[in-house]
């Protein structure tokens, strides 16, 4: 028996506020709303991280993304939104299933979206640029 929760709500063995749903991905309501329509988006099928989805699975849930997150925005009469993907325990997944957050915000909401950020020593960010572009054009 699969204990996953989302695969259990795509299931339909454990209610949900679903408000999408189609071959790949499943929209519903988070049940700890950061703001009035947190959304999360879904595949039906069941990937720990985004690094294990499928191509088809990656295009189909992206393709639908910008018109769930306007739809939300726009019924919920927000001004904007984040789209948020927590991706390992380390970066704040409780959830292991992949999930887009889809945050709708307003001027007030008092949610904060400036993280602190930091410099690159003096050569860091060259020396990253060069392992990174090498791995990412295959040339390790
Ligand atoms: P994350 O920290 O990115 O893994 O986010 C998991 C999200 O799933 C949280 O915002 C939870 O409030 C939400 N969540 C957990 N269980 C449910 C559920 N049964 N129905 C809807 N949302 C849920
Ligand atoms: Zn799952």
């Amino acid at each position: 028996m699969n204990n996953c929760i989302f695969c259990r709500i795509a299931a339909g063995d454990i209610p949900a506020h679903v408000i999408y749903s189609n071959q790949v991905g499943l929209a519903f309501l988070d049940i700890r709303p950061l703001a009035a329509g947190h959304t999360l988006w879904i595949p039906k099928q069941h990937y720990g991280s985004l690094d294990e989805i499928t191509d088809h699975a990656a295009v189909e849930l992206l393709k639908e993304l910008p018109r769930l997150a306007k739809t939300v925005r726009d019924v919920t009469d927000s001004g904007g939104y984040n789209i948020l993907l927590n991706n390992g325990t380390v970066a704040g997944q409780e959830v292991a299933h992949v999930h887009f957050h889809i945050i709708p915000r307003r001027e007030d909401d008092d949610l904060g979206y400036r993280w602190l950020a930091g410099e690159y020593p003096d050569g860091q960010a060259e020396a990253l640029q060069e392992r990174l572009h090498r791995v990412l054009m295959n040339h390790a």
